[in-house]
């Protein structure tokens, strides 16, 4: 079997690991401050907090933000769960919006979702592919646009406009019109999870990029507090002499990065422009041209002359089938010993939100590219035969369901 993403690993990852777990601090600590300074210098923003996963770190920006009961934000329906849930977990109203055939966001679904409770707008980079930064960031400033947003809190009230908050966990290293994602909105989260292309097991980061009056030295003390139970000392601090009392300012959250995660992180990122990014273009390259062959075959857009992807998953469409042939297609892929899937079903699909009462004919694009999706594996130790076994395995497949 072919199987779908594992994580690569090997003795520089387990070297780092191990001086961190002899090194008498495991937790968040000197690692952990030195993977958020090599990340910033990396994405080009302005600071970053590493946390304990992507999800902790939107729904810690939305908390900061303050949204709560009565506000409204913006997700596409095209994402995996994390983008929506944190939304509800603040007990804020999620308002779906429709996919483009890019499969990010769309801009003018967006717009028709802005209402004067709108607060965040939380645009994913599906696959390691960009959304339309400069639209989506010239929308939330349009005079007939800020001019709906009700400030409420402090950081509501620098602002001054709707948030972007975006949901790059795909997309570290992608770039947009020259600038890596990380740097292209208001505040970008990544995640570090085991599937994604740079991994600490579990993990994630947030990075901070905001405009004037917002003093970014401040906000990254604020936020590591708030990631530690709103303690004004994090444990490395209390450990120098003298400086055992601290002070809690908030019932902050639990959030932290440890210094273990954060040694697999530094591994990863060393290398992570020169060899991890270029092994898996090569693997998008090569699946690229295979499929060309095949005209039922819509292989995804992955670069132009002003985005760039990440390269995170092989989105393939199949052209003129219907959901239940790609459920047959998949089961035949499967069959053939190579493991695919579907990122992702999009969310008023599933139980809880379809409860909720949003309706999948709501969103008709974001229908008809999951309708038509399989996701191929793309990581670091796929090489070049395997991808030629999936490329096989898939046009076997789709030759035995639609003939
Ligand atoms: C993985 C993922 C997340 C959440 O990341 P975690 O680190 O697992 O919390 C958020 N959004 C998208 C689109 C993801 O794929």
């Amino acid at each position: 079997m072919i199987p779908f993403s594992p994580p690569r690993m090997d003795q520089r990852i387990v070297d780092e690991v191990v001086d961190t777990l002899y090194s008498g601090w495991i937790t968040t600590g000197p690692k952990t401050k030195k993977f958020e300074k090599m990340l910033t210098a990396y994405g080009g923003h302005r600071v970053t907090l590493c946390v304990n996963s992507g999800s902790a770190g939107l729904e810690l920006m939305l908390r900061w933000f303050g949204v709560g009961p009565g506000d409204e934000v913006i997700v596409p329906a095209y994402t995996y769960a994390a983008s929506a849930n944190v939304v509800v977990h603040c007990g804020a109203t999620v308002v779906f919006a429709d996919s483009n055939p890019d499969f990010n966001l769309s801009v003018e679904s967006i717009r028709k979702a802005i209402t004067p409770h709108t607060k965040v707008i939380i645009p994913v980079d599906i696959a390691g592919w960009p959304c339309d930064y400069d639209a989506i960031n010239a929308l939330v400033r349009e005079p007939g646009i800020q001019q709906l947003f009700n400030p409420v809190t402090k950081p509501q009230q620098m602002l001054n406009r709707i948030l972007i908050l975006s949901d790059a966990a795909h997309s570290i290293g992608a770039w947009y019109k020259g600038r890596m994602a990380g740097n292209l909105t208001d505040i970008t989260v990544y995640s570090f999870h085991a599937v994604k292309n740079l991994t600490t097991a579990e993990g994630g980061a947030v990075c901070l990029n905001l405009p004037e009056p917002f003093n970014h030295d401040e906000l990254y003390r604020d936020l590591n507090a708030k990631s530690l139970h709103g303690q004004t000392k994090d444990a490395l601090a209390k450990m120098q002499i003298g400086s055992w009392r601290y002070d809690i300012i908030e019932p902050g959250y639990k959030y932290n990065m440890t210094d273990i995660q954060a040694s697999m992180g530094i591994v990863e990122l060393e290398r992570y422009n020169d060899d991890m990014l270029v092994r898996r273009k090569h693997i998008f390259d090569r699946y690229a041209l295979a499929f060309s062959k095949y005209p039922w075959a819509l292989p995804p857009v992955y670069q132009t002359d002003e985005r760039r992807s990440s390269y995170h998953v092989f989105l393939l469409r199949i052209k003129g089938i219907t959901e239940g042939q790609r459920d047959q297609i998949i089961r035949e892929i499967f069959n053939r010993d190579v493991a695919v899937n579907v990122h992702f079903v999009p969310l008023p699909m599933m139980t809880y939100y379809r409860n909720a009462g949003y309706r999948m004919q709501d969103y008709p694009n974001a229908y008809d590219n999951y309708a038509h999706e399989i996701s191929l594996p793309v990581y670091y130790d796929l090489t070049d035969g395997m991808v030629d076994t999936v490329v096989s395995a898939v046009a076997s497949s789709v030759r035995t369901v639609i003939g």
